[in-house]
């Protein structure tokens, strides 16, 4: 039983917890899909907003339109029965010009009554497009914030993860913590191996009884035969 190997494998066990939360830190989603689902939302929103004040600058516009036609329209029919135009011709050009301004008025009036149907559907699609940017920006919020509170929590993790490794590796002679610097390069990370029942328990390999025994009474450095780890002896009960 060599006691060098065993506080190197508790070492070694808060690294291998240090890195999976390193690995998980980095795999945090910070809430894509929320913020694409809110930009999208803000360009529908944008998209219309503008199509709605479109339509209420035409519907403006058609009913100024509307405004002068009357006006005129009025003002010719004033003319025509105030008797002041005596002219036969001029008469019945007058009576053509109203008719013309009548029909265009009755087209003004349907071109209108469209319009405000249009603009009330625009009015209801931008209220509906409004609570739907709204919606998404809380849903991005409250992504946020959780990604935020579990940064923040493995973060701390990692901080007294990395107290604790410190407080390990102090209590490691130099020459072992270099030796097992260099094994873990060797092995992505997981260098030591514990015996378990006569197996190898990264590797599942069964151990020769002799070396088992060895490793258990003597300060050995063993390793694995099949995949090449550092044998721990002494951790298994
Ligand atoms: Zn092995």
């Amino acid at each position: 039983m060599n006691a060098h190997l065993q506080a190197l494998y508790s070492l070694q066990e808060v690294d291998i917890e240090i890195r999976q939360l390193q690995r998980k830190l980095q795999e945090l989603d910070p809430g894509r899909v929320e913020e694409a689902a809110l930009q999208a939302a803000q360009t529908q929103f944008q998209k219309v907003n503008s199509v709605t004040t479109m339509t209420e600058r035409d519907l403006r516009d058609a009913e100024l339109e509307l405004q002068t036609v009357e006006t005129k329209k009025k003002d010719t029919e004033k003319r025509l029965y105030s008797g002041s135009i005596r002219n036969p011709k001029e008469l019945d050009s007058m009576q053509h010009e109203i008719d013309a301004l009548g029909r265009q008025r009755s087209s003004l009036d349907e071109k209108i009554l469209t319009l405000m149907d249009t603009f009330e559907e625009h009015r209801k699609a931008q209220l509906e497009a409004k609570q739907a940017l709204e919606q998404a920006g809380l849903t991005y919020q409250a992504r946020k914030k959780l990604y935020q509170a579990t940064r923040n929590r493995y973060e701390n993790e990692l901080t007294q993860l990395a107290q604790h490794r410190q407080e390990l590796a102090s209590d490691i002679e130099d020459s072992w913590m270099k030796r097992y610097g260099i094994w873990r390069k060797q092995h992505a990370g997981i260098a030591l191996s514990r015996v378990i029942k006569g197996d190898c328990e990264a590797c599942r390999t069964s151990l020769p009884l002799t070396l088992v025994e060895s490793i258990a009474k003597t300060d050995a450095v063993a390793f694995c035969e099949n995949c090449g780890r550092v044998l721990v002896s002494g951790l298994n009960e």
